[in-house]
């Protein structure tokens, strides 16, 4: 197996030279275990965090340990009557291109075979961001028919599918990404209004682009990024509106102290409800999830872009591109 191990803790966006490939054997899977060849890897912002030494919701990646994170394979030897040669597995095992292992400590699960559905969209809108996507805007952000809702980072995994839950339950919607191909992609994907964050510039500019989509203020936030989006949220939101704190990537390279917000005085006034969330937290909403998104992907109701990078060598590059918008949609790696 060719696997990618953390060389050394990043400091600022991470470099290339910051990971390390290896080669590994893989063996024979021993008494309970399966072998796996994984045909797809997923890179997601949350691994920035496990790669700094601290605590966290998650334990930081250990230098010189192989990575993990999302993948799906096919089973290619096994000594566990719950997994055939042949079985479609999600796992926990990614960042490698092949495993052999105890299916539970790689949280290995069998995907079902009849959904239609490619298999990498099960570490996109039908895995942990969709999960993530469905839960922060329906549970956490209690949506409702008629809302304002502002979806930052809406051109990526989570923040498309939260676009069009949130267009498919009648919701006003205004989605922010970087530049004007991922506008135009957010403006297909329903959205009734997009703001170009890297022409808006600033809370300024994005105070100045909400007032012109929202007169009337917003009712929900999605925030997918923190920083000046954040405040200037605050700036527009309505009474009572709710915020859904699902990740505040513009901060997750910072080296210094970051800025708080400076209005964050009028959460008091407007009595807002800012939630940050955890998806896994959220797992309960699993078949529920899984049975909305069948639904709406068969009525056309719900579009999913994928950006792939083929092969293992390519994760690093993967992984770096999540912070330039390098991706449109879900940022996945092809192995194999
Ligand atoms: P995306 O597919 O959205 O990829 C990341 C995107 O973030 C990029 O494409 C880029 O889009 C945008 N971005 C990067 N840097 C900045 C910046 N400085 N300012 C503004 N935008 C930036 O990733 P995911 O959909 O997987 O994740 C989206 C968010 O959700 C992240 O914050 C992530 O941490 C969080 N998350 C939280 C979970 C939870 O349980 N709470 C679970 C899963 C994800 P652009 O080109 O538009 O800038």
């Amino acid at each position: 197996s060719t696997e990618w191990a953390l060389a050394q803790r990043p400091v600022g966006l991470p470099q290339q030279s910051d990971f390390e490939k290896k080669t590994v054997e893989i063996a024979d899977p021993g008494p309970g275990e399966i072998q796996v060849q994984n045909s797809w890897m997923s890179v997601d912002p949350y691994m920035r965090g496990r790669m700094y030494d601290r605590e966290s919701y998650v334990p930081p990646f250990g230098i010189g340990e192989t990575m993990t994170g999302g993948a799906v394979g096919r089973v290619t030897a096994s000594n566990n009557p719950d997994f055939q040669v042949g079985d479609l597995v999600q796992s926990m095992n990614g960042w490698r291109t092949a495993w052999v292992g105890d299916p539970a400590t790689a949280m290995a699960v069998k995907l079902p075979g009849d959904t239609g559905l490619p298999d990498s969209a099960f570490l996109g809108v039908a895995g942990m961001p969709g999960l993530t996507a469905y839960a922060g805007i329906l549970r956490v952000a209690e949506l409702k028919e008629g809302d304002t809702v502002f979806v930052s980072g809406a051109a990526g995994a989570v923040g498309s599918t939260v676009v069009q839950i949130a267009k498919i339950k009648n919701c006003t919607v205004i989605g922010s990404a970087g530049g004007p191909d991922k506008c135009a992609f957010v403006k297909s994907l329903g959205a009734d209004h997009v703001i170009d964050y890297k022409e808006a510039k600033g809370f300024d500019g994005l105070v100045a682009a909400l007032r012109e989509a929202a007169p009337k203020g917003i009712d929900v936030y999605f925030d997918n990024v923190g920083g000046d989006h954040l405040t200037a949220a605050i700036e527009v939101a309505r009474p009572m509106a709710r915020f859904a704190e699902c990740g505040m990537i513009a901060q997750y390279n910072e080296t210094g102290t970051p800025v708080g917000p400076h209005n964050i005085i009028q959460v008091v006034g407007k009595q807002l409800k800012i939630q940050g969330f955890i998806v896994s937290t959220h797992a309960d909403m699993q078949p529920a999830f899984l049975a909305d998104m069948a639904k709406w992907i068969a009525a056309g109701q719900m579009k999913f872009q994928e950006t792939v990078m083929e092969g293992i060598d390519k994760a690093p590059d993967a992984f770096i591109g999540l912070f330039s918008g390098a991706n449109t949609g879900k940022m996945l790696v092809k192995l194999g």
